[in-house]
């Protein structure tokens, strides 16, 4: 993602927000529809080796410091899961154990989105992640003690209003996939964990 020039980068923004394009020129202003799902990758330095353990970055610590500012915070903020992914040691390369096949997790997918429509039927919505305004307050409701877990998370982590309606939104497809119907800390603490670069900016 950051070979991309940054320009290129930051004017993903709005159709990320509001799954729509504007493209102005001299005489009129257009606005197309452009409401996609953004997979990006990106390595923790320039050299790729910082979070390896059997290899030593070579990076100055300016020079990572650069590399990650090329993605912004408000490009950050838009993007729902941010995973780290360590490198694979050689002798789980082929291991199988604990993983779920494409077919079950495919199930679970299509069960959790079956959920999710048959919840919005009578709004204009169809999945979580379009979750706004009382809809939004209203199926991601939280209790008093998780609405202070989910508080102190955002102030010790300095996220944005942004993200805590993200979170929201996670956390709600995480009870789902879990067919429970509270959103509990637990729910909220693993939508948390997935915004790892949020985070990794504040620790
Ligand atoms: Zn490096």
């Amino acid at each position: 993602m950051p070979e991309f020039k940054k320009g290129a980068l930051e004017v993903l923004r709005q159709p990320l927000e509001d799954g729509t394009v504007s493209i102005s020129r001299s005489l009129v202003t257009l606005s197309y529809p452009a409401d996609f799902m953004l997979v990006a990758a990106m390595n923790p330095c320039p050299c790729g080796y910082l979070t390896d353990e059997r290899h030593t970055c070579t990076c100055a610590p300016n020079v990572i410091q650069n590399y990650r500012g090329r993605i912004s915070g408000p490009l950050l903020d838009r993007i729902d899961l941010q995973v780290e992914v360590p490198a694979v040691p050689y002798s789980d390369l082929k291991a199988t154990r604990g993983t779920t096949d494409s077919a079950t997790m495919r199930q679970r997918i299509a069960r959790t989105r079956e959920v999710q429509r048959l919840r919005y039927a009578a709004l204009p919505i169809h999945t979580n992640a379009e979750l706004t305004g009382s809809a939004l307050e209203k199926h991601c409701h939280l209790g008093e003690a998780e609405h202070a877990f989910l508080g102190s998370a955002v102030k010790n982590l300095g996220l944005s209003a942004r993200a805590y309606t993200r979170i929201l939104r996670i956390a709600r497809t995480i009870a789902d996939l879990s067919e429970s119907p509270n959103l509990t800390a637990a729910h909220l603490a693993e939508a948390i964990n997935y915004r790892s670069m949020d985070r990794a900016q504040h620790v």
